[in-house]
């Protein structure tokens, strides 16, 4: 494969004295956390990233509690400290120019909030880039890895070729007990090694609004438009970001036709404080483009390698979780792999074992945190279905009932709450809620057509978390017996009857 080196005498002859226990391909979010944490506890990382410089990017600007904590458990929680970090207490939700406060809940050992925190990505990078550099065991290459060096014999993954950015651009060749490929959402390498494609849901534009306070300091906001959500969140003391979902085909931004699509089907959406900024930045900033993509977990195959971060799972970045997802499999990771003596890590029985283990484990949060995002986000990216129009109002009137109603979904939000059944149990009462809702609205001579009807959102609702619950748990079945039958119906039939199941107990 195109990505995929063998090793030949040349590069044999090449072959520096040192064998890192891991080599790191990319020192973004995960990358560097993890070179940092594994090489803390006595192992020899040497991380490769193409360019040191700070990013400037328009992702990953808001972490959740689950990630603040999950930093914090790293030890690597000074990070968040000193880059005009924004402390973050909940999110406030707007619909049709009416807002939902939906605050973080309680941290049950200290009884204060949940905190999250937003910030400029690339000044969190330098950071975790700097706590690497600062970390003994921990070697820092600026290089781009071009190919990754297989055994011809074994077909094991044995390092990386690399052309290092300095003024020679040399190839060099490194080699590790075991390479992990942490090379972000456009990863070259994930093709080789897993079966799962990215699925591009639609597409954030953004913009940086300059001193533009918003209606709920400290929060985060997301602005339910026609098209799709829009999310805003101060990210530093004068600046406040903003993303628009654009779903379908990107309009052309040389021709105007995006900026017209922004000025005339979304601005009007915004609360009326923010909307002259808005316009301001529109006419004056070019846009930040990003993809949206979805990509379920899916096995690694191949020996001596690891496939982490984005390059491995991605979700729609409405909640904001994929940091939370990477920091958190980097401290199962540690838990996994840093026990293991520099023997055991060559050993590919106990590796892939391990892998397995950590992919059974990640399902507890990560998964929650996955089917959350891209569940509300079709929820909410309603386009002109008058079922899923219903439920985003259903859903609106669910949080504003307050108490559980809030304290249930943003637990899973914040990352803090991993129980999938628990998921699935608040999202079908959203369903009953908004088929409550039609019901209640319809005259009285109408309402057993109302009810009827309504059904159909409990059908809707399913059709969008169940197929979302089997791309996450299908390649886990090997862990699960209840799993080990070939007839794929099964796999929807179990979730939806014990929701359903929980459902009418609870109600
Ligand atoms: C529009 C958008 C907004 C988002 N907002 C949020 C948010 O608010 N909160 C949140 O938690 N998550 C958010 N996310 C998701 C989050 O950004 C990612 O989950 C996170 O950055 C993943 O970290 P990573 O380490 O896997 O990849 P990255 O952080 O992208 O790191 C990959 C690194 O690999 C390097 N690299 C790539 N190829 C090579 C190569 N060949 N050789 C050497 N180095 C290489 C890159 O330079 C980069 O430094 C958002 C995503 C998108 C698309």
């Amino acid at each position: 494969m195109a990505t995929l080196l063998p090793l030949n005498p040349k590069i044999l002859a090449s072959k520096p004295s040192e064998i890192y226990d891991f080599v790191v391909v990319g020192a973004g979010i995960f990358g560097s956390a993890f070179a940092t944490t594994l090489a803390k506890d006595g192992h020899q990382v040497l991380l490769v990233e193409r360019d040191f410089a700070e990013p400037d990017r328009i992702v990953g600007e808001l972490l959740q509690p689950g990630g603040c904590q999950a930093l914090k458990t790293l030890g690597l929680e000074s990070c968040l400290e000193d880059i005009d970090g924004i402390r973050v207490d909940g999110y406030a939700v707007f619909y049709k120019n009416k807002p939902v406060e939906i605050p973080y809940t309680l941290e049950p050992e200290t009884s204060t909030k949940y905190q999250g925190r937003s910030f400029h990505h690339g000044k969190f990078v330098s950071k975790l880039r700097e706590a690497a550099r600062q970390t003994k065991g921990v070697t820092l290459l600026e290089a781009t890895v071009d190919k990754l060096l297989v055994c011809p014999d074994t077909d094991q993954i044995m390092g990386i070729s690399c052309t290092t950015k300095d003024k020679t651009n040399s190839k060099q060749y490194h080699f590790g007990k075991i390479t992990v490929v942490a090379d972000g959402c456009f990863s070259k390498f994930r093709k080789s090694f897993t079966t799962s494609t990215p699925e591009t849901m639609s597409h954030f534009v953004g913009f940086l609004l300059e001193d533009c306070p918003l209606p709920f300091p400290n929060h985060g906001h997301v602005v339910l438009a026609k098209q799709g959500p829009v999310l805003l969140y101060q990210i530093g003391t004068r600046d406040t970001r903003v993303l628009i979902d654009v779903p379908g085909k990107l309009p052309s931004v040389s021709d105007g036709s995006l900026k017209k699509y922004l000025l005339e089907e979304v601005a009007e959406y915004l609360p009326e404080q923010l909307q002259a900024c808005f316009i301001n930045a529109i006419e004056n900033q070019k846009p930040r483009v990003m993809p949206n993509s979805m990509l379920s977990p899916s096995p690694i195959v191949g020996s001596g390698i690891l496939v982490a971060g984005d390059a491995f799972n991605m979700r729609h970045p409405l909640t904001g979780g994929g940091m939370t997802v990477a920091l958190s499999d980097v401290v199962r990771l540690r838990q996994l792999l840093s026990p293991l003596s520099s023997q055991e890590l060559c050993n590919q029985d106990i590796l892939s074992a391990k892998v397995q283990e950590f992919h059974y484990l990640r399902s507890s949060s990560s998964t929650v945190i996955n089917i959350l995002a891209c569940a509300l986000y079709r929820l909410f990216q309603s386009e002109n279905d008058p079922s899923l129009l219903q439920l985003q109002e259903g859903c609106f009137e669910y949080f504003k009932l307050g108490g559980i109603c809030i304290d249930g979904p943003v637990g899973f939000l914040s990352g803090i709450d991993g129980n999938l059944f628990r998921l699935i149990y608040h999202f079908f009462r959203v369903c009953l809620y908004a088929q409550f809702l039609q019901i209640q609205a319809a005259p009285l001579l109408l309402k057993p057509w109302a009810l009827l009807s309504s059904m159909l959102l409990i059908l809707k609702g399913a059709q969008i978390i169940l197929p979302l619950v089997y791309a996450e748990f299908y390649f886990l079945r090997p862990n699960f017996q209840i799993f080990s039958t070939s007839r794929p119906h099964v796999y929807f039939l179990i979730p939806l009857l014990i929701s359903l199941f929980l459902i009418y107990i609870v109600n």
